[in-house]
């Protein structure tokens, strides 16, 4: 009778992952086409959307932003990625921008979108002040040349906790509350989730679903083994620290980004 619970539980779940998976397309394109007011009746969206991802160190792209670039990319969206440092701490910043370069041709980012910025008033370290005037004016000069509708960032947290991450959000904060941006841009930032729902992967995915968020970004296989190897193209991140941190919710499986 346990054996058959337990079966009953697993296969209800899969039923519930599988619903999640199939709405998902659907309700991330609705949420696309209310955001950029798109008609309802139109089928594309991405062809409106011009994104911008900022990042503060390479190897953040495919840590935390992955799915949401595999999906926007497949939605045949302009995905641009302005990463504000060369990822120099332990001084293998050359090193780190050509592996930044080959995990974005991995996620569907051109060589030719690809932007970083090696600043010594942007240093990669946890414990430097970085400038918001420095990184806002970075960022909206992307913004203008590149005409972008669609700023993607961290949140006020910083998803895992960097000095450097919370430094961009407070910049594009500034961007919006001063009313320098264009007025078609939006911004979003990925939400920090708590240690348990980080790591749960896709057992975390129902919870998700049902917690407001703006939109979802969830991969099925293929973007999962896109996102993989995009990681592992970022082999440094593989020899350092941040292979600890490993963010599962963000990572491979699922990004959950809200407007502000
Ligand atoms: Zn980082």
């Amino acid at each position: 009778m346990y054996v058959y619970l337990v079966l009953f539980a697993v296969l209800s779940y899969l039923v519930c992952i599988k619903y999640i998976y199939n709405r998902q397309w659907h309700a991330l394109r609705s949420s696309l086409k209310r955001t950029f007011n798109v008609s309802s009746e139109r089928k594309t969206v991405g062809a409106d959307v011009r994104a911008l991802v900022v990042t503060a160190h390479p190897d953040d792209e495919c840590m935390f932003f992955a799915p949401t670039i595999i999906r926007l990319v497949e939605l045949n969206a302009s995905v641009h990625l302005l990463c504000l440092s060369e990822g120099n701490y332990y001084h293998q910043g050359s090193l780190r921008r050509e592996e930044l370069l080959r995990s974005c041709a991995v996620l569907g980012i051109p060589a030719s979108r690809v932007t970083v910025i090696n600043h010594e008033k942007l240093p990669d370290d946890p414990k430097a002040e970085w400038s918001v005037s420095l990184i806002s004016s970075a960022v909206l000069r992307h913004i203008t040349d590149h005409c972008i509708n669609m700023v993607l960032t961290f949140d006020g947290r910083g998803v895992s906790g960097h000095a450097n991450h919370v430094a961009i959000y407070k910049a594009v904060r500034h961007l919006a509350s001063t009313g320098e941006l264009p007025k078609d841009c939006v911004l979003f930032a990925l939400e920090t989730v708590g240690l348990l729902r980080k790591y749960t992967s896709v057992l975390d995915l129902p919870f998700s679903w049902f917690l407001p968020s703006h939109f979802h970004c969830v991969v099925g296989p293929k973007g999962y083994k896109q996102a993989k190897v995009s990681l592992r193209v970022n082999r440094f991140a593989h020899k350092t620290r941040h292979i600890v941190f490993l963010d599962s919710h963000t990572l491979l499986v699922l990004c959950d980004m809200n407007m502000h």
